[in-house]
């Protein structure tokens, strides 16, 4: 769990990583499969919302809010402002304007997005040793 800011709540909310987030995906689906038309959002989803102020303190009325405070949706923070990038592939942050800092991306990924020159064959054969 981190705080961050969320781009569709406009506002800092706590988020939840990718374990946190398997547990809570689970009793949404639980809310759905479990829940029954008559109940209202709140009772459909109680261990949904009960576990996320367990672990976070933040009291969300919303299951649906929840779904969408997860990391990996909204990539890394920031160098310059701290807001997250919005999303993992975005370029630039949208808060600042701030170029992200590229010499983080892994090699792979760099190369399905430009031509394979003949050199980086040979990176690659040297990675598989
Ligand atoms: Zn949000
Ligand atoms: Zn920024």
């Amino acid at each position: 769990m981190k705080n961050l800011w969320c781009w569709r709540c406009k506002m800092e909310v706590p988020m939840l990583d990718e374990e946190e987030y398997k547990i809570a995906s689970k009793l949404y689906r639980n809310g759905f499969e479990t829940g029954k038309c008559s109940m209202t959002r709140k009772k459909r989803f109680k261990d949904l919302l009960d576990y996320y102020k367990d672990l976070t303190g933040f009291e969300e009325t919303n299951p649906n809010a929840i779904m969408h405070h997860r990391i990996e949706l909204y990539g890394s923070a920031c160098e310059n402002c701290s807001k997250p990038y919005r999303t993992p592939k975005a370029s630039f942050c949208a808060a600042c304007g701030n170029k992200k800092d590229t010499s983080l991306i892994n090699y792979s990924e760099s190369l399905k997005k430009t031509a394979p020159k003949w050199w980086q064959k040979l990176l690659v054969l040297n990675r598989a040793d």
